[in-house]
């Protein structure tokens, strides 16, 4: 049986919910439990909006549950009305995620950007998942590989292998996000494996600490049969992430899994 090196992930993207603190603090309450009891088999890190950072963050303490954000700006300071610095971030959280496909379609994010915006993260000391995937229209047209490696390589050209315990890679099918038609996995294994050869072309035997997530309408009932994958390092969960039942039964069945690949 294929021994695990990497510990898995699992990340909760909240998105802009919820709208009130005291409801991302028990949001985040609710998950601590269940990621406590697994603490040695998965890692947990959420993702709450830039305002429920702190109070979400005070939640956590003692946890071993980490806190990141869900997007960050290239530069470090000056005149960018609206932005948030890596370095600001840094003072409130470990994580940042950059380029997310809400970036990318609903603001336009380009894959230089997210480029730019991951070397900033990785330069201010932050933990940073790079998220990667084809639209519904590349996919149908038998593009994922060609476009999952041209968004990958574009980040990997400003990062450096001696980043890679902090880098995490996630394969998001765009037409799987918020659908509810979640990616079969052998598909996806096939794209996480395209990830992993890119890493391994940019950092070398470096790549080995690079975790590699599955998103796109993960939940209790299929995040098994991701995280089963050799291929897959964990999985970046969006709406799942907001049901605090939910997302604890996913934190068991990813330990239960994790348990079951080790030698
Ligand atoms: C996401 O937002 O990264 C995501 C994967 O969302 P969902 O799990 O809701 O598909």
């Amino acid at each position: 049986m294929q021994s695990r090196a990497r510990r898995p992930l699992l990340a909760g993207n909240w998105k802009m919910n919820p709208l009130a603190a005291a409801d991302a603090v028990e949001l985040a309450r609710g998950v601590s439990r269940a990621a406590r009891e697994h603490a040695s088999q998965v890692e947990v890190a959420l993702f709450p909006p830039f305002p429920w950072l702190l109070p979400v963050r005070g939640a956590l303490e003692d946890t071993g549950v980490e806190v990141g954000a869900q997007d960050c700006f290239w530069e470090r300071a000056g005149a960018f009305t609206g932005e948030v610095s890596p370095a600001m971030l840094a003072g409130w959280c470990g994580w940042v995620i950059v380029g997310h496909s809400e970036r990318r379609t609903v603001f336009g994010e380009t894959d230089e950007q997210v480029g730019l915006k991951a070397a900033a993260a990785m330069g201010a000391g932050l933990r940073v998942i790079v998220c990667v995937g084809e639209r519904e229209d590349q996919f149908v047209a038998g593009q994922t590989e060609e476009v999952v490696s041209r968004q990958l390589d574009i980040a990997l050209q400003r990062l450096s292998a001696s980043g890679a315990d902090r880098l995490v890679v996630a394969y998001e099918p765009v037409w799987a996000i918020g659908t509810g038609r979640n990616a079969e996995p052998a598909l996806a294994d096939r794209t996480m494996r395209v990830v992993r050869r890119r890493l391994e072309r940019a950092f070398g035997t470096s790549a080995d600490a690079v975790r590699v997530l599955y998103g796109g309408s993960v939940n209790a009932a299929n995040v098994t049969a991701y995280v089963e994958l050799e291929a897959c390092d964990g999985s970046l969960v969006g709406g799942a992430s907001m049901k605090a039942d939910e997302f604890s039964r996913m934190i068991a069945a990813v330990a239960a899994a994790s348990g079951s690949r080790a030698t």
